[in-house]
């Protein structure tokens, strides 16, 4: 599904380069679900940016089932990103002037689908989520774990190819953040891959692959171990 080749990120402040992404070399296949760990400052939302299609400035080799991300332009991945790729911000990054309907809707509104199904899949979701008695507040009137709830549902909605989730559960109380849980792994049963960021052991549990960054690099990778054993 995704190959990452020898990508490279840095960030330049003044005459200072610093390195978050070195020569990362990743290979997903459809079916994972994947735990990204490691330290603050490890670049694992980084990682996620790039995979998300959120960022540009990175170097190297970027496969995406058919597609070859990295001779894209801007607005080719966007498109590819809006069409396939489900994300779940640590910050939630709801749109301020949109409702909580409308938050859910805008991945419906990218694709090709009829008025009133479109209708009937916001109302399942919103109802799925508990929120149906929010769905015409703002963002600004619901409390961190409401929005982090809107951000989960926006990202899920679609049934995308990959979703992507940085602490998806951290504003949640941990009997909500199980319900979420269990929901990503119905979604990618019915075929989604997942990738997460996550310091929580009981998220973690969750994916069938956990993948260490430290310093930018990949520091281990469970699936890496049996590749190596499989090798011998
Ligand atoms: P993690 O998610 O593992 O905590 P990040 O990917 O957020 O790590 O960040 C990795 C490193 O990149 C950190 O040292 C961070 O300060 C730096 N970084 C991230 N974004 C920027 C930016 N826009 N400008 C400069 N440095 C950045
Ligand atoms: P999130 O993980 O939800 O993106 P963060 O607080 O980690 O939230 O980062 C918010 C934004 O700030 C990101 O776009 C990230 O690239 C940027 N950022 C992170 N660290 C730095 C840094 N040291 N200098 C400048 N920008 C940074």
């Amino acid at each position: 599904m995704i190959e990452l080749r020898n990508l490279e990120r840095s960030y330049k402040t003044g005459h200072m380069e610093t390195w978050v992404l070195r020569r990362v070399n990743l290979t997903i296949q459809p079916w994972e679900f994947i735990t990204i760990m490691g330290p603050s400052g490890a670049g694992k939302s980084s990682l996620l940016n790039v995979l998300g299609m959120l960022d540009d400035q990175w170097r190297g080799e970027f496969e995406f089932d058919e597609e070859t991300v990295h001779r894209m332009n801007r607005k080719q991945r966007a498109d590819l990103a809006r069409r396939r790729i489900g994300m779940v911000f640590q910050s939630y990054h709801l749109l301020d002037d949109l409702t909580v309907a409308e938050n859910i809707d805008l991945p419906l509104s990218y694709k090709d689908i009829p008025r009133t199904d479109r209708q009937g899949l916001v109302a399942d979701t919103l109802d799925r989520f508990n929120i149906v008695g929010k769905k015409d507040l703002y963002p600004h009137q619901l409390s961190g774990g409401q929005q982090q709830l809107v951000g989960i549902a926006r990202a899920m909605i679609h049934k995308p190819a990959l979703l992507l989730a940085d602490e998806p559960t951290g504003n949640l109380q941990s009997k909500q953040a199980k319900e979420i849980m269990e929901m990503f792994r119905q979604l990618n049963e019915e075929g989604t891959t997942i990738v997460q960021v996550t310091h929580s052991e009981a998220n973690a549990a969750y994916g069938t692959r956990t993948i260490e960054l430290r310093d930018g690099w990949v520091h281990s990778d469970t699936a890496g171990e049996v590749a190596d054993t499989a090798e011998e």
